[in-house]
């Protein structure tokens, strides 16, 4: 077993060590210093910014002609990239109005340092401290850098601008319904909104940024992705609860995943879970509702793409290529089915293997940190009550440090400092990999 533990220990060292290299890569993107002192925080490489912006200089400046479906989080983020390298980008989004329905989020700070200061503006708080709640057990974990509460909405409305701003035409009211290839370029059919006609445009390049069931990908042949559900009520928060601070329980007779509560202002929150079945995943927020005294004022939901390993993003097809980003991806931290940060950082890596044409840098390195979040998956999936009891036990002053210093979107980073300063995580780990192989148990309803 030890010297099991320390070739693991050898392996994610390496990686780990090329994940950061990665990592801080790819935060300077799209930031200039001037911006970065606006948005008022310390990128991660600050050194490195002129170097970085220079490297992804594109080889051929981009005249292609790209059509993205999908003007979500990840669409948008895609359209700016691209349109203010030279691209030709229409974006066609099903919906007749840029008002998605709300969605309060929680993400680490590399949101602002991946998009820049265009999304402050969706930024309605800040989170410092994490409280991890099991059987009567607390933990608290006070953030280095907090976390951002954003409200989606708003952030779509942020990016639009930005990709307008970038020369991106917006057309709304646009739904994709196929694909045909023709000897010149990729034709696709797309149903007007406002009278139902269908109109043919061609694109060298499409982008599917169609969220978890991406029509994009079904026409293009990509296998359907498994999702689960997340639903999340806005509560008014309990008294005496603190603003800067998340909640987290572990239920696992409730769900593998956990309960959230997340401040989204002074005096609300949102309350919810991930869940694997969509009837039970309402039952049991309904009861935790009960439990905790607390009136749903709105529910937010939808399906998610559960990462179950990585899909190559890309097909080349004889007339043209197709690329997908964000959930019609898959790039989901399954860890926690967060998908904002690891959507833009998908957008950086296609956008750039559009634009240098076939560079996937960004991309191997999207694809080791979700490989990771889906070893940790597997490690605590199955994890009963009185292993989730041992888990906060064992958070000691050096655990602590680790949780605080490392965010989520550094799953590497953390899971090494984690095995190595406390050993007994990586065999409380090891031991449940090795007992639940299966682990990872995908329904879809
Ligand atoms: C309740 C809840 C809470 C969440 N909390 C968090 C969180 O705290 N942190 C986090 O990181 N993530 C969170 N997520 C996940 C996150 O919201 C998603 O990963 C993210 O929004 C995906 O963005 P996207 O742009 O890839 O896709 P989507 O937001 O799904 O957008 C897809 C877009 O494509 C459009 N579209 C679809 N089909 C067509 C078509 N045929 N033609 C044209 N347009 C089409 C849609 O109208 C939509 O605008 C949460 C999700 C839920 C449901």
């Amino acid at each position: 077993m030890a010297k099991r533990s320390v070739c693991l220990i050898s392996t994610l060292q390496d990686r780990t060590a090329s994940v950061i290299l990665q990592h801080l890569r790819i935060s300077s993107f799209n930031v200039s210093p001037g911006a970065r002192s606006r948005a008022g925080r310390r990128s991660v490489c600050s050194d490195s910014v002129a170097q970085e912006v220079k490297s992804l200089e594109p080889k051929h400046y981009s005249s292609r002609e790209v059509a993205i479906i999908g003007g979500s989080a990840a669409g948008m983020f895609t359209a700016h990239l691209l349109a203010r390298r030279g691209a030709r980008v229409q974006v066609f989004e099903g919906a007749g109005q840029l008002d998605p329905r709300p969605r309060t989020l929680i993400v680490t700070a590399q949101m602002l340092e991946t998009v820049g200061p265009a999304s402050q503006q969706a930024i309605t708080n800040e989170i410092r401290r994490f409280e991890l709640f099991t059987d009567g057990r607390v933990a608290e974990i006070a953030l280095r850098r907090p976390d951002l509460v954003v409200e989606r909405s708003k952030l779509i409305s942020c990016l639009a601008n930005q990709a307008r701003a970038a020369g991106a035409q917006i057309l709304l009211g646009r739904r994709f319904l196929g694909m045909q290839t023709n000897a010149r370029q990729l034709e696709l059919s797309v149903e007007r909104k406002e009278d139902g006609r269908i109109e043919v445009v061609g694109a060298q390049t499409v982008v599917g940024a169609d969220g978890a069931v991406s029509r994009v990908a079904q026409a293009a042949g990509w296998p359907k992705q498994s999702t689960v559900p997340l639903l999340q009520a806005i509560v008014r928060l309990p008294r005496g609860m603190r603003v800067d601070t998340t909640r987290v329980w572990f239920i696992p007779e409730d769900t593998p995943y956990f309960y959230w509560l997340i401040p989204q202002s002074p005096v609300q929150g949102a309350l919810g879970l991930i869940g694997e079945n969509g009837v039970q995943t309402r039952r049991v927020l309904d009861r935790f509702l009960e439990k905790h005294h607390l009136e749903p004022l709105e529910f937010q939901a939808a399906r998610i793409p559960l990462y179950t390993g990585w899909i190559p993003v890309r097909r080349k097809l004889p007339s043209g290529e197709i690329y997908l980003v964000g959930d019609a991806a898959g790039h989901v931290k399954v860890t926690t089915v967060g998908g904002i940060v690891t959507g833009f950082r998908g957008a950086l890596g296609v956008a750039e293997a559009i634009l240098n044409r076939g560079t996937y840098r960004r991309l191997k390195a999207l694809k080791r940190e979700l490989d990771v979040h889906l070893l940790i998956r597997k490690a605590i999936h199955n994890f009963k009550q009185a292993d989730y009891s041992k888990l906060v036990d064992l958070i000691n002053a050096t655990v602590r440090q680790d949780l605080e210093t490392c965010t989520r979107d550094e799953p590497a980073k953390m899971l090494l400092r984690l095995c190595l300063h406390e050993p007994r995580l990586l065999l409380m780990g090891l031991r449940s990999l090795l007992a639940n192989r299966s682990a990872l148990r995908v329904r879809d309803h």
